[in-house]
């Protein structure tokens, strides 16, 4: 019985792990939506089991753009939740215009060796990111920018070059805000600039050092 109970267990985890993660993963597509004004949707569930169940064409091929084209399936099942106009069928419409935009959804690509490695990074970067951007005496270091790149083979053995970064980010949730006219959030990045604090440090760091230097001199004579 407790052997049985196990590997029912076992069985649903595999189940429930594969296929919950379509495209952006569920953080991108929160993050996207928060940056889109769309905060009070509910823009991952598109990709949950039970919710493609009971809605067919949120299917997965519909969350793919072959190509980038306009009329691709993910744009134009998009427009069609967009148009119900529900709070959850505007959570689906903002998260299929979001996984238009996917670059590895407009090339036929394998899943776990490409197209979920690109997706997951480009995760693990939104995470990493910090809005900010420190400049010392000429140098800067921005927290805020980074990119993902990536080649692979698409299933006709193309070589397919997969790039990401945060400036594409926010053209993907602009491009989310259009489409479901909502209010694109703008964030600048914050900028510090530390060279007047390190100028001061020098000064005063060189003036202990003249100190020290006449003091031990004039101890000698
Ligand atoms: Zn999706």
């Amino acid at each position: 019985m407790r052997r049985c109970l196990i590997i029912i267990i076992f069985m649903l985890s595999i189940i429930l792990s594969s296929g919950i993660v379509i495209a952006w993963t569920s953080y991108t597509h929160e993050w996207i939506c928060n940056k889109a004004g769309l905060s009070e949707l509910d823009c991952k569930s598109a990709d949950y089991n039970n919710i493609k169940s009971q809605h067919p064409d949120l299917r997965s091929v519909n969350h793919h753009c072959t190509s980038d084209f306009d009329n691709c399936n993910a744009r134009v099942y998009a427009r069609k939740y967009l148009d119900i106009n529900t709070e959850e069928s505007k959570g689906f419409a903002a998260h299929l215009f979001a996984d238009s935009v996917v670059p590895a959804h407009w090339y036929s690509l394998d899943y776990d060796s490409c197209h979920k490695v690109f997706e997951d990074k480009v995760e693990e970067r939104l995470k990493q990111a910090e809005n900010v951007k420190y400049s010392i005496l000429g140098s800067t270091f921005d927290f805020s920018s980074w990119n993902v790149t990536m080649q692979c083979d698409d299933k006709k053995n193309n070589t397919i070059h997969l790039s990401a970064d945060n400036q594409y980010m926010n053209q993907v949730a602009k491009y989310v805000a259009e489409e479901m006219h909502s209010n694109y959030i703008e964030q600048n990045v914050e900028e510090y600039d530390f060279s007047s604090v390190v100028i001061i440090v020098l000064v005063l760091l060189t003036l202990v050092l003249i100190l020290f230097l006449y003091t031990g001199f004039k101890n000698r004579k």
